[in-house]
Formats: structure tokens, sequence, C-alpha cells
């Protein structure tokens, strides 16, 4: 079970509102006015699990009774230096452990999140996530040639526009802050690692890059400048030294092939950050390669509600010149410069839709005519019918007639007959 045991704030009560505490803010208070202090006894007993109240809003869809929460108790440790709160185990509370399906107890349902919103971050065993951010130049050129080749009903995930937005790691280290130490996730290494022992300090990622070339780490520490573009056509980022200083200082490093100008990366300067990637040791520098912000750096010191401070990079085309060819040349095409020529399809459109136009036109015209006539020719048909029905009642009365005419006949017949006979008597008589 992959249980968060320390957490960076937690809820409390303060009146009829639910309020976040930073463990930080709590610290400082500590810290500043002793833990005798009147405010600190009144709250110091009302701290409850944050990812459980989220839990519990989003199942419920109300706000929970303190008593539904576990409670939590705040810490100082490394002689101030470090806060957290932990679950309050010892408590006399019945209910002292998380909710289930809190994200300190269970990242599951947080990783998935995750991986439904970014594309290098992936959920795999349970309560684990693996990582697909190394190699992403080299997948996102497979992706293209997959999905050009034989991409017909495979569904590829849109690649969002994300160079000036934070990635996932980013959005860990949002939600758990230092906490993130405890979280698993799985290396391009295949190798299922809690974050605090991929975590090194720029020191440890100068003897790590020596005895484990091609390491995954997150190094982390504060930028001290972003230099010019030398004459290889590379930019270092150098980090601040630390106390090993018979080494050169730890340092990212953009090649030529990406895109970033250093204008792009000096919101990088000052910043403390961590970064993904593979340890190198290169001819007396170790260091990582830097080829997506959004990717690969997270940063550690970003205040409440910070703006992405990535910007968009300007691209200079001759840079990118090498991409642009290795791409055509996979793609079996060739160069045209622009010559409005190429776009007479437009133009041949749009005299094809005044054609187009009026044959529609034409057409309504003759579908209306065809319309009247065949209203003339069904009130012609009922007129007829009409006509018809008063020939039959006609022909019926003239029937009826000749009936009566044939039955008076055969009665003067019938007449005729009997007198013809009388009189024939009486001659014969
Ligand atoms: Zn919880």
């Amino acid at each position: 079970m992959t249980s968060i045991s320390s957490m960076p704030y937690a809820v409390r009560k303060n009146d009829s509102n639910w309020i976040k505490d930073t463990a930080e803010d709590i610290k400082k208070l500590r810290l500043k006015h002793g833990d005798t202090h009147p405010y600190y006894e009144l709250i110091k007993d009302s701290f409850y699990c944050y990812g459980c109240y989220k839990k519990w809003i989003k199942e419920n869809h109300t706000e929970p009774f303190d008593y539904a929460l576990p409670k939590l108790t705040h810490y100082i440790y490394e002689n101030g230096n470090k806060t957290h709160f932990k679950l309050r185990r010892k408590s006399q509370e019945k209910n002292h452990d998380h909710l289930k399906g809190c994200y300190f107890n269970d990242p599951s349902d947080y990783y998935k999140e995750l991986s439904d919103s970014f594309d290098h971050i992936e959920i795999a065993e349970k309560q684990t996530a693996r990582l697909i951010i190394l190699n992403r130049m080299n997948q996102i050129l497979k992706t293209e040639i997959r999905s050009s080749t034989k991409g017909l009903g495979k569904t590829i995930k849109p690649k969002a526009s994300h160079l000036q937005t934070f990635g996932a790691l980013q959005d860990i280290y949002n939600r758990y802050g230092e906490s993130w130490r405890e979280l698993p996730v799985i290396t391009e290494d295949n190798e299922t690692k809690k974050i605090e022992n991929l975590l090194l300090s720029p020191d440890e990622a100068i003897d790590s890059s020596k005895q484990y070339p091609n390491k995954i780490a997150i190094v982390y520490g504060t930028i001290q400048r972003v230099e010019a573009r030398n004459n290889g056509g590379y930019i270092n980022i150098v980090f601040k030294q630390g106390s090993n200083k018979s080494d050169r200082p730890f340092r990212l490093s953009v090649s030529p092939y990406h895109i970033y100008n250093e204008t792009d990366l000096q919101c990088l300067e000052n910043r403390k950050i961590g970064c993904y990637g593979r340890l190198k040791h290169n001819q007396g520098f170790s260091q990582i390669e830097l080829f997506s912000l959004h990717h690969q750096i997270v940063f550690l010191d970003l205040q409440k509600s910070e703006p992405c401070p990535f910007r968009t990079p300007s691209i200079n085309i001759d840079r990118i010149q090498k991409l642009l060819t290795r791409t055509m040349e996979f793609h079996h095409s060739k160069l045209h410069s622009y010559h409005p020529g190429m776009f007479t399809f437009h133009r041949q459109a749009q005299s094809d839709f005044k054609k187009i136009k009026q044959t529609v036109q034409e057409t309504q015209q003759k579908q209306q005519l065809l319309f009247q006539e065949k209203e003339m020719k069904t009130q012609e048909k009922n007129s007829m019918s009409v006509l018809h029905n008063t020939l039959l009642i006609d022909t019926a009365n003239i029937k009826k007639q000749l009936r009566i005419t044939k039955s008076k006949i055969k009665e003067t017949e019938k007449q005729f007959s009997n007198k013809f006979r009388k009189w024939t008597r009486f001659i014969y008589a």
C-alpha cells in the first residue's frame, strides 16, 4: 500500500468554514509565538487530512463533519528547517485512517487524472505511474511517422501545445510538496523508484554521473546563470556550486538541435528547480540534456498561484533546417518555395462557386415551375374526378330510367298480348 505519511497541508474548521493550512505557515506561527501561545493551543487539535476532505466532497457533494475526517498532528523537525502534518495514529479519535480514495493514501486516482491530462505519464501497475519523458524528440518523430504511414483507424493522443505550461512532474510537486518523495514511479529504465531515490543535489549528481553514466535522476538546486550559446551551438544552464569546488558545477545542456534560445531559458535563473533526465559526464562536465522545460523542469519555489514562467520559444528557421530536411527526406517530399501560382486552385474554386450558385438558382426556378405545373394538374385531376362522379350518377339514373321503360314495355306487351288473344277468340268463336 502506497501511503504518503507526511502531508504538506491540512484542513481546519474556522467558525463554520473549512480553511487550508500549510505546514509551513503553522511552523512559522509556532516558531514565532511558541507552542503555548493561546492561538496555537486553540487550533492544534483541529487539523484534518485535506485529501480526505476533498474525497468526501467529491463523493457526497457536501462539506464533511469534522468527525468524518482523520485528525493530523503538526510536526517541526531538523532544527526547525522541515515541517509536515502526520496522521494522529495514537489518537483516541475513532477515525484516524484515511478515507478510501484519499490521494495521500492511494495515488491511483490522481495518477489516472494525470495520465488523462499529460502525454508523458501513464498509469502502470496499481498505485504507480510510468514516466515517458526521456527521448521525447524521438518519440514525437516516431508518432508522426506512425500516424502518417499506418495511423488510420488507430487512436493517437492529440499532442497538446504545451511548451508554455507545466508538466506532470510539476503537477505532482504542487499537490504533494516535499512529500512527493514518497511517491513511486516507474522510470524509462523500467525501474520502480520512489521519487526521493531519484533526487540528487548537484554535488551528488556530479559523483553519480561519473559512477553511473546514463542514470536517470532529478537534480535539484538553484540555477546560478544561463550562459550565452557557445561556439558549438550549446546553451549551458549552471547550478550554484555546492561544497564540491574541485569539479565544475553541474549544468543542464541544451543542444543546438533543440528550439530554445537563451532568452527562453532565462526564467530558470535564480530559481530553485528540479530537472529530470539522464546524467552524463563529458569532458570534465557533469550534465543533463535539457530538451523540454514542460516535461523535465519542476519549480520547487513556486509561489501560490504563480503563473507558468515558460514563454513560447522563438524559432530561428536556420537552426531547424537539419530537422526539416530529415523529416522531408523521411516523407520523400521536396522543398517548394512559395509562389502565388500554388494557390490557383483557390481562384479556380471561386469561379466554380459562381457557376455552382447559378446552377442552383436555375434548378430552383425549374423546380418552382414544375411545382406550379403539378398544382395545375392536381386541380385538373380534381375537376375531372368531379365530372366523373357526375357522369356515374347520370349513368345510374339513365339505367334506372331504362329499367322502368323496359318494365313499362313489358307491361304494354302483356296487355297487348291479352287483348290480341281476346280478339282472336272473338274472331274464331
Ligand atoms: Zn487522507
